[in-house]
Parts: C-alpha cells; structure tokens; sequence
C-alpha cells in the first residue's frame, strides 16, 4: 500500500508528464507551420513517449492500491520566434522534470518508500539522462545550422527520421522501452 505523501507526489508528477505530452504536442504544432515536418514528427512522437511516462506514475498508483488523481493540465505557451527557441522550451521543461524526479527521489527516502524509489523512479532518473542529452544537443545542432537554411532542412529530415511509438505501448509502457 502507498502513503499518502507518495501518492500525492506521484499523481502530481503524473500531471507533469501530461502537461510534458500537452507541451511537446504545442511545439509541435508550432514546428508543422514552420514547415518543417521532421521536427514536428519528432515532437508528435515525444508527446506519446510523455504520455507513456504518464502511465508510468498511473499504472504505479493503482497496483499499489492508491488513488489516482488527474488534475487539471495547463496550457501550454504556443508561440516562438525561432527553432532554437521551440526546442528550447522543451530542453527547459527536461530541466524542470528533472529536478522533480529528484525531489521524489528524496520523497522516497524520506518515507522508506522502496517500491516508488527502485520500482519506479531509478528509471526516470536513466531516463532523464537521456531527456536533457537528446533536447540540448538538438538545440545546439539548430544553433549551429542557425544561418543556414540547407542545414535547417538536413536536420530536419534527420528528426523526422525518429519511429512514432505505437499507442499500445503508450498504454502499457512495460512493452517499451522508451
Ligand atoms: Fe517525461
Ligand atoms: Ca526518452
């Protein structure tokens, strides 16, 4: 059974990854009237890879007989001047997941709680590796191409490279590895 304190922690982390999917759909969507369709591809794709680590808290919530509570998501900012500053944004949202999953990391502890610690957030703190490696170095890529117009496309056909994660395994991310 999971403490209140942790469930509390997990539901509001829960929303965090939604608003996350919510975010990576809204630069998205930005990217495709910039036209370029690569890098909204992968934005598509990493708004179903947060909703996945949203069924991560959810999935870890109920086996453990707590309760799951969805709160309300918040509206994304849409508006950027330049593709530095879109994935920008995103890069800085990581940061913030980041430093979350730290402080349930300390949450965990603090309680004891070796189910939420082991069981669920040593992979978040993997993964988070990967979520800050993958949005800087894309921002410093688009900073470095930043004058050139071919070099913009190249990078984009390069992203657009990156598969859509079945919805299945959204819903079940035990079957992924995302
Ligand atoms: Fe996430
Ligand atoms: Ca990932």
């Amino acid at each position: 059974m999971i403490g209140k304190k942790m469930q509390d922690g997990l539901n509001k982390q829960l929303n965090a990854e939604l608003y996350a999917a919510y975010l990576y759909f809204a630069i998205g969507a930005w990217f495709e009237g910039q036209n370029l369709e690569g890098f909204a591809a992968w934005m598509k794709s990493q708004a179903f890879e947060e909703m996945s680590h949203a069924m991560r808290f959810y999935n870890h919530v109920l086996e453990r007989g707590g309760k799951v509570e969805l709160y309300a998501i918040a509206k994304p900012e849409g508006k950027w001047s330049t593709p530095v500053e879109a994935f920008g944004a995103a890069y800085e949202h990581e940061l913030k997941v980041t430093k979350m999953i730290n402080d349930l990391v300390d949450l965990a502890r603090e309680e004891k709680d070796n189910a939420a610690l082991i069981g669920l957030l040593h992979w978040f703190i993997e993964e988070q590796i990967e979520e800050e490696d993958q949005t800087l170095k894309a921002v410093e890529k688009l900073k470095m191409v930043e004058d050139s117009k071919q070099g913009l496309f190249m990078l984009d056909k390069e992203m657009g490279a990156r598969p859509l994660i079945a919805s299945a395994q959204v819903i079940n991310p035990g079957l992924t590895q995302a």
